[in-house]
């Protein structure tokens, strides 16, 4: 899976040969600056040839690309490239439920066009490692056995995952500069930069195509790793030609360049620097390179180091199995439950509740119910991230607690303690310039970002009617100069998992569950003799989150009485059979209750014959 020699790309040699070609170009015709874009390079070609000479030339076969996830939403992010007959998926994300969404536990893509092409996968490559892509690989790998490619921290929380729920895969862990095949697409790795280590964009070649998908990524000149984004190997992928580009869109609304990692730095300096308190730092676990440096400060200050939440306990022995933090000395960690003995300037605890998630560990320090840490007045807590849209207010709850105690709180808004991975507007005109591809799908991105996004390439050049913002399960055709998007070539919807059940909570499931959140459920119990048709007994009703019963017995009282009523109006009309019944019960309480309390409870009627 190596591929030594991609180290010659490190080489400037692309610049020297370059240059000769311009030099000759320019002798022979003035042709020029502009680069030749690749497209006309082979029209030329296919002029100057000899008919034979063409007819060697491999036609660029059709294509199809057909995103499953990640349009008009950030989650579940997932793309098909499909041609000659064979498939290549990109990353299986997973979406967080919506609010709405009552009960679910999270949201995956719909693999039904995967299960009804089974036999064309061939294999599956992830970007990185954060939920919105690996996230729905378990429930993908339910359906379908395919080989994954991933970066080594990626495949550790994968390999995880799959442990989780008991099943395997045929894995291939690979790195930055791997050139691998998966059935007949030619696939690239190159480096990234983002908010977790080992990020991927990819470069895909396969009936003589050329598809380029950046991942999440930022353009960052000094990331905490060293390792910059590999600009060099899409210049030359530019050169190329490359015939479509997904660009992740997440930041195209913001201006100018998103901040390095290096700030980050600078600012937990001047923490630990002016700091001889505990200091408490709430991050994503994932950001392995960021949580790398505050251990590097605490070691500086004499800080030991406790890791607090289950998350963050993961990746940390996921890191240290990968090698991540072999330099860092096993002796500066401790015990959570170890920090009570020993000086508060000694100690940094590195803690998961960044998003105010409800059981995480800072929560439960803000709750004064974390069973080791109880939280004091001067204490340093730190959140290095910012809210994910709509966790602002759950947040700003947990901070509010904080407050309440005293503690000194430290946010993104206020010091430089977090940077976003995502690429901003220059960085994004940065790429589209280096790549100049033939069309282009904005990608990883609410419908806003995507239309912001489309409207940034065409601001750069790109003709309007190459670019395709779309929808989950829309098909992209792209057969040489033709392209067409194919609405609704397969369903792009949601699919809800809870507990163990995957997609058997559909719409009515959840209007149910809205309406039992919103005015509770009325039960209706009734005995009735099958031979005469009369009631044997007077009906019951039971109410859950509806109206308390004891308070209301009146109410209830007349409620019976309907029944009764409706009863005796179905006996005198002789229909007495189960579901007609039933639904004459539903439609008169309904009535009834909408009446007395302008509410519209879940009303089952339970009808017995004796
Ligand atoms: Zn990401
Ligand atoms: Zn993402």
């Amino acid at each position: 899976m190596t591929n030594t020699e991609n180290k010659s790309n490190k080489k400037p040699k692309r610049a020297n040969t370059k240059k000769k070609v311009s030099a000759a170009s320019t002798k022979k015709k003035a042709v020029g600056n502009k680069r030749p874009k690749p497209l006309n390079t082979n029209k030329k070609a296919a002029i100057k040839n000899t008919k034979k000479e063409t007819n060697k030339k491999p036609e660029k076969a059709p294509f199809k690309v057909i995103p499953l996830g990640g349009l008009k939403e950030i989650g579940k992010n997932c793309t098909l490239i499909e041609c000659n007959n064979e498939i290549l998926i990109i990353d299986c994300g997973l979406a967080f439920p919506e609010y709405e969404m009552f009960g679910i536990d999270i949201v995956i893509p719909d693999f039904t066009y995967i299960r009804e092409n089974m036999e064309k996968i061939k294999g599956l490559i992830v970007t990185h490692g954060h939920e919105d892509h690996i996230g729905g690989i378990p429930y993908l790998l339910q359906e379908v056995q395919v080989p994954v490619y991933a970066s080594p921290l990626a495949m550790g929380m994968i390999d995880h995952k799959l442990e989780e729920h008991y099943i395997s895969c045929e894995r291939h862990v690979i790195k930055a500069g791997d050139k691998f095949n998966v059935g007949s697409f030619s696939v690239e790795a190159i480096q990234t930069n983002h908010s977790i280590a080992d990020s991927l964009a990819f470069a895909v070649k396969f009936g003589g195509n050329t598809l380029v998908h950046t991942g999440d990524f930022k353009v960052d000149y000094a990331p905490l790793d060293g390792k910059v984004i590999d600009l060099n190997r899409f210049s030359r992928l530019g050169d190329e030609g490359v015939d479509i580009l997904l660009c992740d869109s997440t930041n195209v609304n913001r201006k100018g360049f998103t901040p390095s990692e290096a700030v980050v730095r600078k600012s937990i300096d001047d923490i630990f620097n002016n700091n001889d308190a505990r200091i408490i730092i709430a991050t994503f676990a994932s950001n392995l390179h960021r949580i790398k440096y505050f251990i590097e400060a605490s070691m500086k200050h004499h800080r030991r180091i406790a890791v607090s939440g289950r998350s963050m306990e993961n990746v940390m022995a996921l890191s240290r199995q990968l090698g991540y933090l072999d330099d860092i000395p096993e002796s500066v960690f401790i015990n959570i439950g170890e920090t009570k003995n020993i000086a508060d300037r000694n100690i940094t605890i590195i803690t998961t509740g960044s998003q105010g998630e409800p059981m995480s560990a800072l929560t439960r320090m803000a709750n004064d119910n974390h069973k080791s840490v109880k939280l004091k007045k001067n204490d340093v807590v730190v959140f290095s991230s910012s809210p994910i849209p709509g966790n602002e207010k759950v947040v700003s709850q947990v901070v509010n607690k904080l407050y309440e105690k005293e503690v000194e709180v430290v946010l993104a808004s206020s010091m430089d303690v977090h940077v976003s991975g995502h690429a901003s507007q220059e960085e994004l005109k940065l790429i589209h310039t280096l790549i100049r591809p033939k069309y282009f799908m904005p990608a990883h991105g609410e419908y806003r970002h995507l239309i912001e996004h489309a409207k940034l390439s065409v601001s750069l050049g790109q003709s309007k009617s190459r670019v395709f913002v779309m929808s989950n399960g829309d098909a992209l055709s792209i057969n040489g100069s033709k392209a067409e998007v194919l609405k609704k070539y397969t369903s792009g919807e949601d699919v809800m998992v809870d507990g163990y059940g995957i997609g058997d909570v559909g719409s009515v499931v959840l209007k149910d569950r809205k309406t039992l959140s919103q005015s509770g459920l009325i039960t209706i119990s009734v005995a009735i003799d099958q031979a005469t048709g009369s009631l044997m007994a007077e009906p019951k009703l039971s109410t859950r989150g509806f109206v308390y019963v004891e308070e209301n017995m009146e109410l209830i009282n007349e409620a019976i009485s309907v029944v009764y009523n409706t009863i005796g109006r179905s006996t005198s009309k002789g229909a007495l059979d189960e579901s007609s019944l039933s639904r004459a019960i539903k439609s008169d309480m309904k009535a009834f209750i909408y009446k007395e309390t302008k509410r519209n409870p879940v009303i089952i009627p339970v009808i017995l014959y004796v």
